[in-house]
């Protein structure tokens, strides 16, 4: 299965002005990633604080060695399968996911018949406008989280990520939170949400609450996890069931992120 990028940097499918990058530079890849941020900044869609975050999550990437770990891929498929058994599921997004993935949250809830719900830690009216034109542009149609007039509260949050949609997030059974923060991650667990989590760090509060993460850069993850419910939803339907929970049952998140440790630890050694 290939990810995203490796097919944006092949087709030259994004239209990123005076970028002239040669597509053989060694590190092509995480500068072509940071100019999708920062033309997403330019646009507004994210804040210069997505840049900071989005570095410290580079510094775990080239832990990882930039690749989607056989690990990430074993949380991939629990987290599809758990994505597709829910009742309810919720893709919660911000700036940064945005600006680096809209096409495939979009192709993403298509799928799975998933909501998909703004939910942004610096809320202005100005910026859940550009996100939602954003997503639309990709042909999603139903966006929740803007324009929040009869918003819900997460209790126990004081930050502007506490307003969640009533049909949304605060009825969700499951949510799915790619670029999440440590305290919202747990806020949800508590009230009772089955929370699948995209994290580049195995150490944030964000990846040990969650029930699953995937210890991987959301713009490898995302495109793979399209591949992973297509082929899930390929399955004749008398078995799918069976090997749906199966991949849930089997899944432990802290050796799961134990395993991820161990191969940073790994590449530390090695370098
Ligand atoms: P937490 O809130 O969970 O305790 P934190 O406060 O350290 O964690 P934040 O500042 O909330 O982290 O968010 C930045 C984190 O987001 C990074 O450390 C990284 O793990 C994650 N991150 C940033 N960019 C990406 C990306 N492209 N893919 C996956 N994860 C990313
Ligand atoms: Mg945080």
């Amino acid at each position: 299965m290939d990810s995203g990028i490796y097919d944006i940097l092949d087709r030259r499918e994004l239209n990123l002005p005076n970028f002239h990058i040669p597509t053989t530079h060694p590190r092509a890849r995480s500068l072509f990633v940071r100019k999708m941020l920062v033309e997403g900044y330019k646009r507004g869609l994210v804040v210069p604080e997505g840049l900071i975050a989005h570095g410290r999550g580079e510094a775990f990437d080239y832990l990882l060695g930039e690749a989607t770990s056989s690990i990430a891929r074993v949380a991939i498929k629990a987290a599809s399968s758990t994505l597709m058994l829910s009742r309810c599921p919720v893709i919660s997004v911000n700036g940064n996911l945005v600006a680096l993935c809209a096409k495939a949250i979009v192709e993403l809830s298509q799928l799975l018949g998933a909501k998909i719900e703004v939910n942004l830690f610096y809320r202005t009216n100005e910026r859940e406008q550009l996100i939602r034109k954003e997503l639309r542009n990709f042909g999603a149609t139903e966006i929740l989280g803007t324009s929040l007039t009869q918003d819900s509260i997460i209790p126990e949050l004081q930050s502007e990520r506490r307003r969640v949609d009533p049909n949304g997030i605060m009825r969700a059974d499951t949510v799915l939170v790619p670029l999440e923060d440590g305290d919202r991650t747990e806020a949800l667990v508590k009230m009772g949400k089955t929370v699948v989590a995209i994290d580049l760090n195995p150490m944030s509060r964000t990846a040990r609450s969650a029930d699953i993460t995937i210890v991987d850069n959301v713009i490898r993850t995302l495109p793979i996890m399209v591949a992973m419910v297509k082929k899930l939803k390929g399955i004749r339907l008398r078995y799918r069931e069976k090997v749906l929970r199966k991949a849930v049952w089997q899944f432990d998140n802290r050796t799961n992120l134990l395993k991820s440790e161990s191969i940073m630890r790994g590449n530390l050694v090695r370098k």
